[in-house]
């Protein structure tokens, strides 16, 4: 196995895990899975990641609903919907696009999806049955990164695990799936002294930080395995955290940005959807 771990080339892999999954579904009578994805407004980047969640999906063989909504809405409007959908039988997983509009409560919303089809693991409860490693629909960018390290054979139990970053989104859950898989795993941000020593002291070491270019080879050692979350613009370019040129040269395995850590989002959003659909028929 070459020293890129190649986020395209295991995203596509997990695709025909879920066409097959689907496929054998058909042919035994049953449906696939059906998801809703909630826009509300006409926020850039959510217009972006709904017309590729429905891509994806679609080719996929699983049912897709776009729900576009004013972003005038009520909120009661908006919640009445999303209780709709939570009672709907054939509606197996909700995602909802953010950030919302401002003058919507975003926690009373997300928390209003049925943790049962909150495949985007976004209401409290799930997030909270993440934090006590109890089964449930994992985060697609921190499962991402787990993902990835798993299908290039990278062993996590009781490695040393870096993350830097401790957001809600990423840095936090990472860690915690991390340390449900039984690394050991040291959480730092932008107060965190020696940064470089802990990341050279470190096997594995995830970056999800948002400044271009910021890890450098001065952070790593021959032996470190480094997946880069960050997605900046810079120069028009999609640019990791990393300095891949350089840091690329010295360490065991290094993903790319863009082809790592985003190329597997989707596929594992809908993934999450085909274990919505076993919960919902059970
Ligand atoms: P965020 O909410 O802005 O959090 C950034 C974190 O980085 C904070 O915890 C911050 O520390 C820490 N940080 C900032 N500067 C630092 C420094 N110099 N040294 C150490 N830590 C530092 O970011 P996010 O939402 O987690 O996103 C991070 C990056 O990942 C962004 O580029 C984002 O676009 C990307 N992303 C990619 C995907 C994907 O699918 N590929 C998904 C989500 C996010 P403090 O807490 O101390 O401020």
């Amino acid at each position: 196995m070459g020293k890129i771990i190649n986020g395209k080339e295991i995203s596509n892999d997990i695709k025909e895990e879920i066409k097959e999954y689907i496929l054998k579904r058909k042919e035994l009578g049953l449906r696939p899975p059906k998801i809703v994805s909630i826009l509300v407004g006409n926020d850039g980047g959510s217009v972006y990641y709904i017309n590729n969640q429905e891509k994806v999906a679609l080719s996929l063989g699983c049912n897709f609903e776009k729900l576009l909504l004013n972003e005038d809405i009520l909120e009661e409007e908006l919640l009445k919907k999303i209780e709709l959908l939570n009672s709907d039988k054939e509606v197996d997983g909700i995602i909802l696009q953010l950030p919302l509009p401002k003058g919507l409560n975003e926690k009373k919303i997300i928390n209003t999806i049925s943790p049962t089809k909150d495949i985007d693991c976004l209401t409290y409860i799930n997030q909270g049955k993440l934090f006590c490693n109890e089964k449930t629909y994992l985060p697609c960018t921190p499962n991402s990164i787990i993902t990835l390290l798993e299908r290039s054979n990278i062993e996590l139990e009781g490695k040393n695990v870096v993350v830097i970053g401790r957001s809600n989104i990423v840095g936090k859950p990472v860690a915690q799936l991390l340390l449900n898989k039984n690394a050991t795993v040291t959480i730092c941000h932008s107060k965190t002294r020696s940064l470089k020593e802990v990341c050279k002291a470190a096997d594995i070491i995830v970056v999800a930080i948002g400044k271009p270019k910021f890890l450098t080879d001065e952070y790593v050692n021959s032996n470190s395995i480094i997946i880069d979350v960050g997605t900046s613009s810079l120069n028009g370019k999609i640019t990791g955290d990393v300095d891949f040129e350089k840091v690329e040269q010295i360490v065991e395995k290094i993903t790319p940005v863009p082809g790592g850590v985003g190329a597997l989002t989707t596929t594992l959003l809908i993934k999450n959807s085909c274990e919505a659909l076993e919960n919902n028929e059970n």
